[in-house]
């Protein structure tokens, strides 16, 4: 029996998706349950356990020979443990020894979020082909993963290439992981928000205060929108070259909703890459945007799976 389909996992704050997912990443069988994020564990567990419920009734199921999960972080991949900030319920959770005993034993995958888009985008994506790769999501946090020597680098936590808390500014504000001017505190939506409303930006009459509603005016061409996106792109950028500088990468591909700014957050992004990351070797870096979409998660939680066994 061919067993080369993989029962894909993308646990976030507000739903839990699940997807078989073939050899060529295309998702087969969907299913889909709201997070009950503010709930204990086990109802939490609950919603995962319906999600597989409706995978292991597919008749694909017999094909399927193992279990990728992505996760909204922290994750402790060796403990095989999530403890996502967003859902309170779960600290310490042992999700990979409870997908096991649903799924009837099948190895299981646990990695972050942000290294399961990471996957997705080496596999089949805007990293696809480079050997030397970091990606981002940069959306109500900033988060990323590692492609170095042409394999996904999750490190032994599984969070390896979590961009947000390295710091940019020595000098910054407090952030809530403990440490200081990290990059999430600059170029996340929320953040994006606040400053350009502390900076006296004011939205239209539909009240929307997001950070897409600060590009939108960005593109309209209000100097106090664009600056808040000229803030995050050097926070971004500082980051992304002090990665390169660090591992000789060959791209940089930006995700996530507030990467949906496009040209608004990517032209500043570009040219603060150039002012920082000035070595000779670090020349060819490039910095795309992200092509995998609302999948990746999906894509890349399968891609971990077969990558890491
Ligand atoms: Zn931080």
């Amino acid at each position: 029996m061919h067993t080369d389909l993989v029962a894909a996992l993308d646990i976030g704050g507000t739903k839990i998706a699940g997807a078989l997912v073939d050899g060529a990443g295309s998702l087969l069988v969907r299913a889909q349950r709201p997070t009950p994020a503010r709930e204990g564990a086990e109802a939490v567990m609950g919603a995962v356990d319906e999600v597989l419920g409706a995978l292991t009734a597919s008749p694909l199921w017999d094909g399927v020979g193992r279990v990728g999960i992505g996760s909204a972080g922290p994750v402790d991949a060796a403990a095989g443990t999530v403890s996502p900030v967003n859902v309170p319920g779960w600290r310490g959770f042992p999700l990979v020894e409870r997908v096991r005993k649903t799924t009837g034993g099948l190895p299981v995958a646990l990695v972050g979020d942000g290294v399961a888009m990471t996957a997705a985008e080496h596999w089949l994506g805007a990293a696809r082909g480079y050997d030397n790769a970091l990606c981002l999501v940069v959306s109500t946090g900033v988060g990323g993963g590692l492609v170095i020597g042409g394999a996904l680098r999750p490190g032994p936590s599984g969070n390896a290439g979590h961009i947000g808390h390295i710091s940019v500014d020595l000098d910054g504000g407090p952030c809530p992981c403990g440490s200081r001017g990290c990059v999430e505190g600059l170029a996340s939506g929320p953040n994006i928000a606040r400053r350009a409303l502390r900076a006296g930006w004011r939205p239209g009459p539909d009240g929307d205060t997001t950070a897409a509603a600060v590009a939108a005016a960005a593109r309209a061409g209000d100097p106090v929108a664009a600056a808040a996106y000229e803030r995050a792109a050097q926070a971004l950028a500082a980051g992304i070259a002090a990665t390169a500088t660090l591992v000789d990468l060959d791209i940089a591909v930006i995700g996530g909703g507030v990467a949906g700014a496009g040209d608004v957050l990517l032209a500043p992004l570009r040219r603060h890459v150039r002012d920082y990351a000035t070595l000779s070797y670090l020349r060819r870096l490039t910095v795309e945007p992200a092509v995998m979409g609302a999948d990746a998660g999906l894509v890349g939680a399968a891609a971990a799976a077969i990558a890491l066994r």
